[in-house]
């Protein structure tokens, strides 16, 4: 399998290059050169399967046989194992025909478990295939670098290394990055705000020379893998209900659109879906985009539902890419359009989208009411992203009679601020993690200077 950027300049790569690389050297984001398919029959003989083979057998195209078989598959597995329910990802029924699919019982309590835990593995086997150690750098706003660390804590040619703004965490987002003691991870807590430490995070991909020569590595959703992993749970779900012979949809709390991309992919690969639901909070770049073709950047706000905080959705570039047709050249001057000043799609591309996409954006004060409304009505605890979704589905979807999957990204135990704003007592953590409060931590504080940060990064990496 080879895979192309969608700005149609940088050269095509393998999949272990695609995995080890990141963004395009063009600007853009790599997508596979042809997108699999799975057969009517492909799809009906996964049903009953367990997740980590339905994964196997989803994912295994896009792999190309880069990875053999009976390695590929003890990744998958070993990914899966982590995850503390047996389905992995349950389906969750909360009214007629309208189903919570779980994406939280990994160890972080948010989906992104689901690609990072996977990601990793694959990382560790082409480091250790190649003879190479790299170094993976991310900086967080609290929520998700613990899913990053989880992923990399067990792999022998990583090192990882999180920043994370001083005092500026919540205690539970804290702990669950520095409670993890392995050798090869490292918190580093910036005295500084989430910007500064993006800002040299960034700074240390565009010039990498502290490093000397050793590899730095992406894990954010613009690498490849996380979109392939994320396939899977579409097809798992879909199946349990009832697909190929049924058609079902799909609402997705969003922000760079990794995630519902991947549930378009696993449209295109031949999974029957009517719709796909894209909520947002008020951060509504994609709502704009998709209901009034307003493709522009907004302020950022601050919301409740923080891991959807976001200017521009990095990964909606990949669903224009297949908009315009792949037409690299069309994208590349929208995209850099859109980077100066506001911007609006071609009309094709555009009625394309709208054919399977609908949005809607939902604000705070709403979500605190959805919170509520739905412990009233069914006895789940939603946390403040779900709550978007659960809030979209129910007011955008197009029929009543085709079953719809709600994503439930996070664990309300990870939000909750939000759900005791919402007027509950206190949200408990699940059974594995209530010692957390009690775990050794470990820490750097750092002030928030490149030259302290990628000095510290270079001495300590193994
Ligand atoms: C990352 C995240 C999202 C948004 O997912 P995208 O793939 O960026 O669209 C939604 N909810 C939670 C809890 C997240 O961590």
């Amino acid at each position: 399998m080879r895979y192309i950027s969608t700005r149609g300049e940088a050269p095509a790569l393998s999949f272990e290059e695609v995995v080890l690389t990141g963004m395009a050297s063009d600007g853009g984001l790599y997508v596979p050169e042809t997108i699999p398919t799975l057969s009517q029959a492909e799809l009906e003989a996964m049903a009953g399967l367990s997740y980590a083979e339905i994964a196997f057998r989803v994912m295994k195209p896009f792999v190309g046989g880069e990875i053999d078989d009976a390695t590929f598959q003890h990744l998958v597995e070993d990914a899966y194992a982590t995850f503390s329910h047996e389905a992995v990802v349950p389906l969750n029924q909360l009214s007629s025909n309208h189903f919570l699919l779980e994406l939280f019982h990994g160890p972080t309590l948010a989906f992104k478990d689901v690609a990072l835990q996977l990601l990793g593995r694959i990382l560790d086997h082409f480091l250790a295939k190649r003879g190479e150690r790299a170094v993976i750098m991310g900086a967080t706003s609290g929520d998700t670098g613990s899913a990053a660390i989880e992923g990399c804590r067990h792999c022998d040619n990583l090192d990882i290394f999180i920043l994370h703004p001083h005092n500026r965490v919540s205690e539970v987002q804290r702990r669950q990055m520095t409670s993890v003691l392995a050798d090869n991870v490292f918190n580093i807590a910036i005295e500084g705000d989430f910007d500064d430490a993006q800002a040299m995070v960034k700074a240390s991909f565009a010039d990498q020379g502290f490093l000397n020569g050793t590899r730095l590595v992406a894990v954010n959703s613009i690498n490849w893998a996380r979109i392939m992993a994320q396939v899977v749970y579409y097809v798992a779900s879909a199946v349990a209900l009832g697909a190929p012979r049924r058609e079902v949809s799909f609402c997705v709390p969003s922000a760079n659109f990794g995630n519902v991309f991947a549930g378009y992919v696993a449209h295109r690969m031949g999974l029957p879906v009517k719709q796909f639901v894209v909520a947002t909070n008020a951060n509504d770049i994609l709502h704009r985009t998709l209901a009034d073709n307003d493709f522009s950047k907004q302020a950022l706000k601050a919301t409740l539902a923080p891991s959807m905080d976001i200017v521009v959705s990095s990964n909606f570039e990949r669903l224009l890419f297949e908009a315009y047709d792949r037409d690299g050249d069309a994208v590349r001057d929208l995209l850099e359009r859109f980077q100066h000043e506001p911007a609006v799609l071609a009309e094709a591309p555009l009625a394309r989208l709208r054919e399977k996409f609908v949005s809607h954006s939902v604000d705070d004060d709403t979500i605190l009411e959805v919170i509520r409304d739905a412990h009233g009505r069914t006895k789940e605890v939603l946390d403040p992203h779900t709550a978007t979704g659960y809030r979209a589905a129910e007011r955008v979807r197009a029929d009543i009679s085709t079953p719809m999957i709600t994503l439930a990204t996070a664990h309300p135990a990870k939000f909750a601020d939000a759900v005791i704003k919402a007027g509950f007592e206190s949200v408990p953590l699940p059974a594995h993690m209530t010692d957390l409060l009690e775990r050794e931590e470990r820490y750097t504080v750092l002030p928030a200077e490149l030259e302290a940060v990628q000095a510290f990064v270079a001495e300590q990496r193994r």
